[in-house]
């Protein structure tokens, strides 16, 4: 655990007592400040109580006497509303943050030299995030990952010059986070996502920009440029001063890395030299996995790893579970577990990464459903319609996909598993691909590919994939 010193002898509050926010607590504590912790839920209360984590009553305290309120994000600063632990703080013009925000303002204050990659983007980032931490490990420097992505931050090992921090962070995160100075930022990409807390795309973005705009002079900023919105931020972001490298899966840049069919290529001023070959990385298929792969390879670049160390760690990715993950096959049939791919941007890239498919969709809809994947319709032999979504999604599909309402992810299975054992083709992939949030049937989207990998294991006569 990281102590956090620079609140030493201050007040703070604390909201939200999941396990991130009694990391924080612990931190802060261990560092020498007075907490008063607080939650919504009494249950979170008592556990946090049990770990010796001073809770009181946010509702009624005097908030005069807090230098600030340290709060979980998964609570509403601005969108729909503010929350009324935020309401209490900004009435008594107390400061809040975040615990990236206390990891930052330590690192700052104990260690400014340990190189902190930080990691955003609508999608890509715990993909990015893993991948980098395998590159610098296999290459031999010490490193620590978390934040969105695994532990959280102050949960990590304390501040040391060599051990590098590689840090997923939501947007949620970022708001929290007004000092966050990453020696590498990087912003993948940016589609209308989590606009109930955000508001309006323009400041979904804004807050992802945040993430950039926080890199120091002496850092880079690498920025993916396949959408309007993020290629302005790179923009921005260059007549700023900064350093930045491009990256492009759709067409050459100049200066960063772009994909020219299976190869990653790095561009600087007027040529392009070899960087990586995508077809000998087996977890990164897709060209969306080569935006990741481009952003590993600048960041471990600027970190000082050389070209051969770093296509090393891209060959040798293991992948993370539920991002396109292969659990099984039976006869030529393989079966993929992507369901994390809660929106349809998301989806798009597993349908774009196979020809024959047997797809499992469905669950609790976001905006706009299904209906800008209607391009990849032709590659589906037939969609298995699953949860809230089912009815909406069977219209959209309407005559151009064959269909079946199944209800339940059991019963897709199954009948996806039949009717894939019939067809013909080298490799029938039947497809958990969502494009959903998963809350209708399942606590998350783990708890989904958990029971997709489940019900695979129980078909008769399945091997490994
Ligand atoms: P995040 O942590 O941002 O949600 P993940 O790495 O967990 O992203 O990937 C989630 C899903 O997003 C993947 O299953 C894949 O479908 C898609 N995805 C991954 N990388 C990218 C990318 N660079 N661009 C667009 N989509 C991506």
């Amino acid at each position: 655990m990281i102590k956090v010193t620079c609140f030493a002898g201050k007040r703070v509050a604390l909201f939200g007592l999941g396990g991130s926010g009694r990391v924080a607590a612990r931190a802060l504590i261990a560092g020498g400040a007075d907490v008063t912790a607080g939650d919504d839920q009494a249950a979170n209360i008592a556990t946090a109580a049990a770990e010796g984590i001073p809770t009181g009553d946010l509702a009624s305290a005097d908030w005069s006497g807090f230098d600030a309120l340290i709060l979980s994000p998964g609570i509403p600063l601005t969108h729909p509303v503010p929350h009324w632990v935020v309401k209490r703080a900004r009435g008594a013009d107390v400061e809040i943050i975040g615990d990236i925000e206390l990891f930052v303002r330590e690192r700052q204050h104990v260690c400014p030299q340990a190189p902190l990659i930080a990691i955003t983007g609508t999608n890509g980032k715990s993909t990015t995030t893993a991948l980098i931490h395998h590159v610098l490990q296999s290459a031999g420097r010490l490193c620590d990952v978390g934040g969105n992505l695994g532990p959280a931050v102050l949960g990590l090992s304390p501040f040391t010059p060599e051990r590098h921090y590689v840090v997923e962070c939501s947007s949620f995160q970022i708001d929290l986070a007004p000092g966050l100075d990453p020696t590498v930022g990087i912003h993948l990409n940016l589609t209308p996502d989590h606009l109930d807390r955000h508001g309006t795309v323009q400041n979904y973005a804004a807050i992802k920009e945040q993430l950039l705009s926080g890199v120091p002079r002496t850092g880079l900023i690498v920025c993916g440029v396949d959408d309007g919105p993020s290629e302005a931020m790179a923009d921005r972001a260059e007549m700023s001063g900064a350093r930045v490298e491009r990256l492009s899966v759709r067409r050459p840049v100049s200066d960063g890395f772009y994909l020219d069919g299976h190869i990653l290529m790095r561009a600087r001023a007027a040529a392009a030299t070899f960087a990586a070959d995508m077809s000998r990385c087996p977890a990164l298929k897709g060209a969306h996995n080569a935006q990741n792969a481009a952003a590993a390879f600048a960041a471990a670049t600027h970190l000082g790893l050389d070209d051969e160390e770093i296509r090393q760690g891209l060959e040798t990715f293991p992948g993370l579970a539920h991002r396109m993950e292969r659990v099984g096959r039976v006869g030529n049939v393989l079966f993929v577990n992507d369901s994390k791919a809660t929106n349809a941007d998301a989806t798009e890239k597993a349908l774009s990464s196979y020809e024959t498919l047997f797809w499992i969709v469905g669950g609790k809809a976001k905006d706009g459903g299904i209906t800008s994947l209607n391009g990849f319709f032709p590659k589906i032999v037939k969609a298995y319609l699953i949860g809230e979504a089912a009815d909406a999604f069977a219209a959209t599909l309407g005559s151009a996909v064959s269909h079946e309402i199944c209800g339940t992810l059991e019963r897709a299975v199954e009948a996806a598993a039949h009717d894939a054992g019939l067809a013909a083709g080298p490799e029938p992939v039947v497809l958990l691909s969502p494009a959903c949030a998963s809350y209708d049937q399942f606590p998350n989207f783990e708890v989904r590919g958990a029971a997709f990998r489940e019900a695979v294991r129980k078909l008769p006569g399945v091997t490994a994939p």
